[in-house]
């Protein structure tokens, strides 16, 4: 059996249901030789999935996947190669991290006036490592069965335009590109098919590495396609199976997306590693 490479995977210090050492065992179960881990605004996993990839033999490439907007539009942006000790980026994602939390409690606020019965603290057991976001809100509104189903969270409370709705930290993915950069990583936008090309080309005009070709959301034509952008504009490609594990049912994706070696060492090269 061919030995894959995933570059796109969550973990529970982000929004996954798997711990990193539960994911290294189940790469190794699936032949995923390398991994990139890539939770949301964290590298909090990455040392640990280093050390027992390297008890597994599997390779763990530091990874992360930032949350931008722009136009009002979130944007995704990864970053491979970045050195996960970097006190910049720590300080930035623990200030991210800090903001958000500010957020929430400012959301907690506005539900309480509202007459609603919801502490932080119950937010907070839902986001566990992870910084909390509105996903985290509807699904403690859910379980205090305040309300009957997690879109109603949104239509009624905490929606764009809901009541309940506060702005989160802007972040615009020049800084994303600048913060990987200055980590000496790579950049890539994450899953292009989420979003209008306008916003594609933005982000190569601002300098991104790459674009993320193989995704679960990409059929084989919009892989052709963004394979033919990446060819057009000189960049490199990245990709893998999004996977978060758990109710996301997305278990048939892990071990079912994954790249050619040569994506990495061009990776590498361009870092100039090898
Ligand atoms: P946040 O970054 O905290 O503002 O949360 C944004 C996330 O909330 C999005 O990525 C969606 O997963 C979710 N979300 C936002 N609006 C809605 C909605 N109307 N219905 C369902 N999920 C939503
Ligand atoms: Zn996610
Ligand atoms: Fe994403
Ligand atoms: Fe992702």
């Amino acid at each position: 059996m061919k030995e894959k490479i995933d570059l796109h995977i969550h973990t529970t210090y982000s929004d996954g249901a798997f711990s990193p050492f539960e994911i290294i065992r189940m790469a190794a179960k699936k032949n995923i030789r390398t991994i990139s881990i890539t939770d949301h605004d964290s590298i909090n996993a990455i040392e640990g999935a280093i050390m027992f990839g390297k008890e597994l033999g599997i390779t763990v490439i530091p990874g992360l996947e930032i949350s931008t907007d722009i136009e009002d539009r979130e944007v995704h942006i990864l970053g491979y190669f970045i050195d996960h000790n970097s006190n910049e980026l720590q300080k930035y994602l623990s200030f991210f991290r800090d903001e958000r939390l500010h957020r929430a409690k400012r959301i907690v606020k506005k539900l309480n006036i509202l007459g609603l019965e919801i502490t932080i603290e119950d937010i907070l057991s839902k986001a566990k490592h992870s910084a909390v976001g509105r996903p985290h809100i509807a699904n403690a509104l859910l379980e205090k069965g305040i309300c009957k189903n997690y879109f109603e969270a949104f239509d009624k409370y905490i929606g764009d335009f809901a009541p309940a709705y506060e702005k989160k930290i802007h972040v615009s993915p020049l800084s994303a590109l600048k913060l990987i950069s200055d980590a000496g990583g790579l950049s890539f936008v994450a899953h292009p098919g989420k979003m209008p090309e306008e916003i594609l080309k933005k982000l190569i005009d601002f300098g991104i590495d790459g674009i993320e070709v193989i995704h679960p959301s990409h059929n084989g034509d919009m892989v052709k396609y963004y394979r033919g952008i990446v060819n057009q504009y000189c960049l490199l490609e990245s990709g893998g199976s999004d996977f978060h594990g758990g109710k996301k049912n997305d278990e048939f994706n892990f071990g079912k997306f994954h790249v050619k070696p040569t994506v990495v060492s061009n990776m590498r090269k361009m870092l100039s590693l090898d």
